[in-house]
């Protein structure tokens, strides 16, 4: 027999998804929000080939219609609106606000509602996105061998990723705006040592050229001011992500850089609850890029949705005992 327990999700990439095909197994009534970007980040990126059980690969939207389509099977509903705020009901319930002002109450929520990688910002560059202009070194940077890459920024993140990318190009140019790299010294050292890697410090690209692939930046310097131009076959991003974590506000403990902090992240003595995927607020989980900073892969997305829905699925259980 269907439970009557109303469970929503908010975010529909692969940990959303995939925690919907397993609470919406486990019988319990569940809503996933669609959110801005239904689908999540994959909807943006081309082909996926580490995600297992694609030998060929798999074009990222397409992945994500299947595991909508999935989802739907066992029974999930699809709201396409994104959510304003949580309201924590006091007695174990939870209401939903939407943006369009529409509000919905539930027994617990899994949040999943992901990161958006940072983009430059600069004029038409929408057009060169999975043309050439990338944020996923690991997705993307397999298509750019003995090609020449670009790298932006100067922390951990563009580091290891122009490190990885030297696994493809034939040349790699890590740009960064200062004179000095933010990222860990051992990180710095790995760049600095590395032959394939070139580095062009205090300089910023300010425009972006080719038609319809990107084949060339217009560098600026920041010291002087001096433009120049170079040849690239792809540029990568690694200026950061924002996490989608405004609804949470001041319901959710976040880390100084708005990433949401499941009980798994915190010393043990200090927890709150034995549910690792749990938030500080009982009967409100995290899976995914909003609470994971480090790996933020498609395939552990997903794993975490699953993580989530399964303590879910027990929590709910227990308040029944
Ligand atoms: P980050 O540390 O915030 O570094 C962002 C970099 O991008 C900075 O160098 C910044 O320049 C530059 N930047 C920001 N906006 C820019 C813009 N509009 N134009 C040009 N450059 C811009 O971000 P992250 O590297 O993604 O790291 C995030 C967190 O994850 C950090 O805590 C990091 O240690 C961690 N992380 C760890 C590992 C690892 O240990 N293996 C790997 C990846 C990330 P400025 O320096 O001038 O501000």
């Amino acid at each position: 027999m269907a439970s009557n327990k109303k469970i929503a999700i908010i975010g529909s990439g692969p940990a959303g998804l995939t925690a919907g095909i397993y609470t919406a197994r486990a019988e319990l009534d569940t809503t996933i929000y669609h959110g801005v970007q239904p689908g999540g980040q994959l909807t943006t990126t081309t082909e996926i080939e580490n995600f297992p059980g694609f030998p060929e690969g798999i074009m990222g939207p397409e992945l994500m219609t299947n595991m909508q389509q999935q989802a739907e099977r066992f029974g999930v509903k699809t709201i396409l609106e994104s959510i304003k705020s949580i309201k924590d009901n006091g007695d174990k319930t939870f209401t939903l606000i939407t943006v369009a002002g529409n509000e919905e109450t539930y027994d617990a929520v899994i949040i999943a509602s992901g990161a958006t990688a940072k983009y430059l910002g600069l004029p038409g560059e929408e057009a060169y996105v999975g043309k050439g202009y990338h944020s996923c070194a690991t997705c993307d940077g397999f298509f750019y061998k003995d090609k020449i890459i670009a790298v932006v920024g100067g922390g951990d993140s563009a580091a290891e990723e122009s490190t990885f990318l030297t696994k493809f190009g034939s040349k790699v140019l890590l740009i960064h705006r200062r004179e000095e790299m933010r990222a860990s010294k051992i990180m710095q050292k790995r760049v600095l040592e590395n032959d394939k890697i070139e580095t062009m410090f205090n300089k910023q690209v300010t425009e972006m050229h080719g038609e319809p692939f990107l084949e060339e930046v217009t560098l600026e310097d920041t010291v002087t001011g001096e433009k120049s131009k170079i040849k690239v076959d792809g540029l990568f991003v690694a200026i950061g992500h924002k996490p989608n974590n405004e609804f949470a506000d001041g319901l959710i403990n976040m880390d100084d850089a708005g990433y949401l902090i499941p009980q798994g992240r915190i010393p043990r003595d200090k927890r709150t609850s034995p549910y690792d995927m749990m938030s500080n607020i009982d009967g409100i989980f995290l899976a995914g890029d909003i609470e994971d900073k480090v790996y933020r892969q498609a395939i552990t997305a997903a794993g975490d949705g699953c993580r989530a829905a399964i303590e879910c699925e027990r929590w709910l259980e227990d308040q029944a005992d």
